[in-house]
């Protein structure tokens, strides 16, 4: 069976690097905080090209303390797209703000200022600007629209580590940026982990109190935070994989070159589009497809794995069923209608050259059976 993801691969090859560094911290015994937390938090901030990086203990923690250290008006309403992970939307109902879905655009499935300009009123105070796939949203036109309306983006760079757009890596771009290190993604930790990267000092500064009880020294808390910390197992994990990230990211984008010439004359497949000026990181590779389940079948019964992300666009699920009386569906046309579409291919630096041409070959012998 050729996998989805194979996390005990990419650990074979860096193996003696990996148990080093849990032996180290395991002989260290020191678990929390310490020089090799803060090595991580400069290694990423400067992966990033940002100034600041908080470790935090996951991705969806890294948003919602993002938020709540933009200190907005409580019930403020933030943009989030409609196809996305729950975490993007949770995190504005953790922070006491309201949930506002807009839509993805039909080319490249993230958010560009069009996708977010109808929803803005005079409560919108923020847009949740998710990379998507490995896709950097159309940063500029949001950011202008920002500026005019007064208004914070927050990227979501969970699925997008490295990803550039127009020059600049992600991360650095908007106010603040939240990152996950959840296993399968393009950096993950051996268990949950995530990070907040911003370039704004007063902002990283709320960040850190926040995460860490409100505390500013031993015993001196200034407000209630909560307890939201990157384990230094984990930051030292992530320190040795690091270094490979690039190399990782190189892999991804062969494969996903590969699959767009294989793929690009079956007329039945619709690729996402890849904008001028980005790179594009392939946390997933995703095509579209009418017959999605069937296809999802076949790769299956020909020993291929496949991904759906995601299955049930934001606002349809249960959990929203409360905003479905609010907000107008139909002017989420896209995300509410390509989800029985997608199909998330195979891609990562586990799969064989041979592996990639056999999906290749699979997916094409299957549209010219039928
Ligand atoms: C994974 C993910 C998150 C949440 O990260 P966790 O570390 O799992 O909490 C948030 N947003 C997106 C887009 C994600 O893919």
């Amino acid at each position: 069976m050729i996998k989805f993801l194979d996390l005990n691969h990419q650990y074979q090859t860096i193996k003696n690097e990996i148990n080093e560094a849990i032996f180290s911290v395991v002989n260290d015994s020191s678990f929390i905080g310490g020089p090799k937390l803060k090595q991580f938090e400069s290694d990423f901030a400067e992966y990033c090209d940002t100034k600041f990086c908080v470790g935090v203990g996951n991705g969806t923690d890294a948003l919602e303390i993002a938020i709540e250290a933009l200190n907005l008006p409580p019930g403020s309403e933030i943009i989030v797209p409609s196809n996305s992970f729950i975490a993007s939307s949770e995190a504005v109902t953790r922070t006491g703000h309201k949930v506002v879905f807009c839509d993805v655009d039909s080319a490249t499935l993230v958010i560009n200022r069009s996708c977010v300009e109808g929803f803005i009123t005079e409560r919108t105070k923020a847009i949740i600007a998710v990379h998507l796939y490995g896709h950097p949203a159309d940063m500029q036109g949001l950011l202008d629209l920002a500026e005019e309306k007064s208004l914070f983006v927050i990227e979501d760079c969970a699925q997008a580590h490295g990803a550039i757009y127009k020059g600049k890596v992600i991360g650095g771009i908007g106010h603040v940026a939240a990152f996950s290190f959840y296993p399968g993604k393009n950096l993950g930790a051996f268990g949950d982990a995530g990070a907040i990267v911003s370039n704004h000092k007063e902002l990283i500064h709320r960040v850190r109190m926040i995460a860490n009880h409100g505390r500013v020294g031993k015993y001196d808390h200034k407000f209630e935070g909560r307890n939201s910390r990157l384990d230094t197992l984990q930051a030292s994990i992530l320190s040795v994989k690091l270094k490979y990230l690039n190399d990782w990211t190189d892999r991804r984008i062969q494969i996903a070159e590969k699959y767009r010439q294989e793929f690009s004359d079956i007329p039945n497949i619709t690729l996402c589009e890849k904008s001028v000026d980005v790179k594009h990181v392939y946390h997933l590779y995703v095509i579209r497809i009418e017959d999605r389940d069937n296809l999802k079948d076949y790769l299956n019964a020909n020993g291929i794995s496949t991904g759906v992300h995601y299955p049930v666009a934001l606002p349809k699920l249960g959990a929203y069923s409360y905003l479905r009386k609010e907000q107008d569906l139909s002017l989420l046309n896209i995300s509410l209608s390509v989800d029985s579409k997608l199909l998330s291919l195979p891609v990562g630096e586990h799969l064989s050259d041979a592996e990639v041409s056999y999906i290749c070959k699979t997916v094409s012998d299957y549209y010219s059976n039928c």
